[in-house]
C-alpha cells in the first residue's frame, strides 16, 4: 500500500559551514526522496525557540537555539512513502555515538548538539513543521 507523506528536514549550521548540503541531498535522492521545496536562509533566536517550542523545558533549549539561528540551514520539504520515519532512519539517532553506520549523522554528526539534520519526528509534526517554513 501506498502511504505518500512529506516531512520537513532541515541540514542544520555545522553541516552547511562544512559545505555538505550538496553531498547530504544526494543521499535525500538516492534513499528515494523527493526534494519539494527548499530554500537556504538564517533564523533568528526567536524564531528558533518558536520552532523547537516542545523543547522549551529541557535544558538543552538556550543552547539549542542559540545554536540553529548561528548560522545558514537549508530547510526541505521532503516526499516519498512513508517520509517521516524513513527520514528518521536516514538521519540516525540523535546522538552521532549511537547513530547506525550508513546513516547522516553517523557519517557527518559532530555531537548530539551539533548533528547535521533536524527530521520531524511524527506526520503531525511534520505538517506544522512545514507550515512554519513554507507558509505559502
Ligand atoms: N539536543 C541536545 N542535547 C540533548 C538532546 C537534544 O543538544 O541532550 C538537540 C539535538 O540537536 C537534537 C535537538 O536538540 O537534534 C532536538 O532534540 P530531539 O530529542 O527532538 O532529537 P531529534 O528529533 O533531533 O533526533
Ligand atoms: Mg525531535
Amino acid at each position: 500500500m501506498n502511504n505518500l507523506e512529506q516531512t520537513l528536514s532541515i541540514i542544520k549550521p555545522d553541516a552547511v559551514e562544512r559545505n555538505l548540503d550538496k553531498e547530504i541531498k544526494e543521499i535525500f535522492k538516492y534513499k528515494g526522496f523527493n526534494i519539494v521545496k527548499e530554500k537556504k536562509i538564517q533564523v533568528t533566536k526567536a524564531e528558533a525557540e518558536q520552532f523547537y517550542k516542545v523543547h522549551e523545558t529541557k535544558p538543552f533549549y538556550n543552547d539549542l537555539c542559540v545554536y540553529l539561528s548561528s548560522g545558514p540551514i537549508v530547510v526541505m520539504i521532503l516526499e516519498k512513502d512513508n517520509a517521516v520515519l524513513e527520514n528518521r532512519e536516514v538521519m540516525g539517532a540523535t546522538n552521532p555515538k549511537d547513530a547506525k553506520d550508513g546513516t547522516i549523522r553517523k557519517k557527518f554528526g559532530i555531537s548530539i548538539d551539533k548533528n547535521s539534520v533536524h527530521g520531524s519526528d511524527s506526520v503531525d509534526n511534520a505538517k506544522k513543521e512545514i507550515e512554519f517554513f513554507f507558509k505559502d
